[in-house]
């Protein structure tokens, strides 16, 4: 729901649209359709070992993958060569897409892209301390010892089992500026 219009900041209105009714703002014409948050991880395996990092911000303590919410002008790629470089000081270079999670919420409906990416192997990761609190390479067998992400977790265990083949970026795609990352 947007009371007020987030272009000009006017009352809004309810209308039809669509099929439901939507905030329609009088003034300026903008219409509230579906609120959309996309965040994008990273999975990245040094020798059996994977990267997480300890959040510093909410839920403090739990330990993810490298992960954030994109800005308005990044590529999914673009993001997560950026968190990963935020979080663990590491400069990444994104494999491909392995995973794609849904998950509508009220307030916003979400995606989360998980990718593969690669590191220099002779570069040890740096928390930032204020996003991340610990950055390192955790054994899986310490997972059970930590407050290890469901997701992340997740993630990471159906990975090594299955070893997909990532959905690479393509490079032919005829839309400049346009991310395409294809199974084919
Ligand atoms: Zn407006």
């Amino acid at each position: 729901m947007a009371r007020f219009c987030p272009e000009c900041g006017t009352s809004t209105f309810k209308r039809e649209d669509g099929g439901r009714p939507r905030d329609v703002c009088p003034a300026c014409g903008w219409v509230q359709y579906a609120r959309v948050a996309v965040g994008v991880g990273a999975l990245i395996v040094r020798e059996g070992r994977v990267l997480l990092v300890e959040r510093g911000i909410p839920p403090v303590g739990r330990w993810t993958l490298p992960s954030g919410w994109i800005e308005q002008e990044d590529t999914l790629e673009g993001a997560v060569i950026r968190e990963v470089w935020e979080e663990t000081g590491l400069h990444c270079q994104p494999v491909g897409l392995i995973c794609l999670r849904n998950m509508p919420r009220e307030r916003q409906n979400e995606l989360y892209a998980c990718f593969l990416c690669e590191v220099d192997p002779a570069v040890e990761p740096v928390p930032d301390g204020v996003e991340s609190t610990q950055a390192r390479f955790v054994d899986p067998a310490e997972f059970d010892a930590l407050d290890l992400s469901v997701f992340s977790r997740y993630v990471i265990e159906q990975y090594q089992t299955r070893r997909p083949r990532p959905w690479p970026a393509r490079a032919d795609v005829p839309l400049p500026g346009a991310l395409v990352l294809a199974a084919f």
